[in-house]
């Protein structure tokens, strides 16, 4: 089986290096990167940590508009595809890339595959909702994370290809957070060291970096005083849109003492950061997930989510961008049950969805739009 593979952004990468490494196993794998992350350290360095193998196509095309940066690539992905002439095109999650990848493929009749289908904020002002529903109903193949993910897709009457996998964030994590117990210095390099035998440090980890956080000066600004009022120390990797905006609000000379602003973090620090941290706040969605599945209680700054799971028992709690809501769910919230640790899956979510595409792809199966029928 041939399989293009569209990755374009960070989360894309983190979620790509399990699948790639079972697909490539027994099939051929071109891999796409439409350039959507550049930065090196948004980018490179998870292809490196994460042993990816190096793109064979990288399109540049770098940030823009949405409209142009997904006309864009829909034009040079299709350029790549009538090259390659794959038997099925693999996609991620809810970016642009996703989107102009799905459709894409789908255009020229090639199978398309999206993991981590099925998702649904019900929020149509977020630019990735859109993603997620225009791919999910383009889509011939669809591996949902969740159950919840699996009856939003019925819901909107997808239920042919639809299969429940389990996440492959899970595998990921998984996969690494050993190895970034053992090679991580991030503790050290940022004096968070944990007294002896203490599992979790008296700090907390912040990312923010959804459009309606970063570029509306008084979420942005909110968020920032509410991070100040919390007290404790708070590291703070910050997204390239991030800072682009805590300078144009003139924020980012004037931040709180105990914020301390990073670059973007490589993966496996910030597994050891957050695995240790006191509680994490966070607009980001694998973030989330992350924070439950390390038991780290966790502050949404958002008013909904997509991995509504993590909001049962009280691992995770949405506060949107109120500066009082934030402040005080930081200070008291504490979950009321264990976590139900098989939720998104046990870490095989990777080989299960290439042994589902390498079934469904056999000669004799049969496609029609989103339905797979045996001959
Ligand atoms: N992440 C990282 N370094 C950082 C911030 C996030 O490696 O400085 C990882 C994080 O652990 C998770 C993924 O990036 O695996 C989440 O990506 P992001 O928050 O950019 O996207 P979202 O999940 O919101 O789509």
């Amino acid at each position: 089986m041939k399989i293009v593979t569209i990755v374009g952004a960070r989360p894309q990468f983190i979620k790509c290096a399990p699948v790639s490494r079972a697909l490539r196993a027994e099939h051929e794998e071109i891999l796409v990167h439409t350039g959507q992350h550049y930065d090196a350290n948004m980018s490179e360095v998870f292809f490196t940590e994460l042993a990816i193998p190096a793109p064979d196509y990288n399109l540049g095309i770098g940030s823009g508009p949405q409209g142009e940066q997904t006309g864009r690539m829909l034009a040079e992905i299709e350029k790549v595809l009538q090259k390659e002439q794959p038997d099925m095109v693999l996609v991620y999650g809810d970016t642009n890339s996703t989107l102009a990848g799905a459709l894409a493929a789908v255009k020229l009749h090639i199978l398309v595959a999206h993991v981590e289908a099925g998702l649904r904020s019900f929020d149509r002002s977020m630019p990735e909702e859109i993603n997620r529903i225009m791919a999910d109903h383009i889509s011939d193949l669809l591996f949902c994370p969740t159950q919840t993910a699996v009856d939003n897709l019925a819901a909107e009457g997808i239920t042919k290809g639809v299969y429940l996998t389990g996440d492959v964030m899970v595998d990921a994590l998984l996969y690494n957070t050993g190895i970034a117990e053992q090679s991580s210095t991030v503790l050290e390099d940022l004096n968070l060291e944990l007294e002896q035998d203490l599992v979790k440090g008296e700090y907390y980890v912040a990312t923010v970096h959804r459009a309606s956080n970063t570029d509306t000066e008084k979420n942005l600004s909110s968020i920032v005083e509410a991070f100040g009022e919390i007290g404790l120390p708070i590291v703070f990797p910050a997204h390239p849109r991030t800072v682009k905006y805590l300078k144009e609000y003139g924020l980012y000379d004037r931040l709180p003492e105990n914020i301390t602003l990073t670059e973007p973090l490589p993966y496996l620090d910030m597994l050891h950061l957050m695995r240790h941290a006191k509680m994490i706040l966070t607009d980001s969605g694998g973030v989330q997930k992350e924070a439950y599945i390390l038991k780290v209680p966790c502050v949404t700054l958002r008013e909904n989510t997509e991995w509504v799971e993590t909001l049962d028992d009280g691992w995770n709690v949405l506060v949107g961008a109120n500066r009082e809501r934030i402040v005080d769910m930081a200070r008291r919230m504490v979950p009321n049950a264990q976590q139900q640790m098989d939720l998104f899956g046990k870490g095989e979510s990777a080989v299960r969805i290439c042994e589902l595409m390498q079934s469904l792809s056999l000669p004799g199966t049969k496609i029609t739009g989103s339905s797979f029928q045996q001959k």
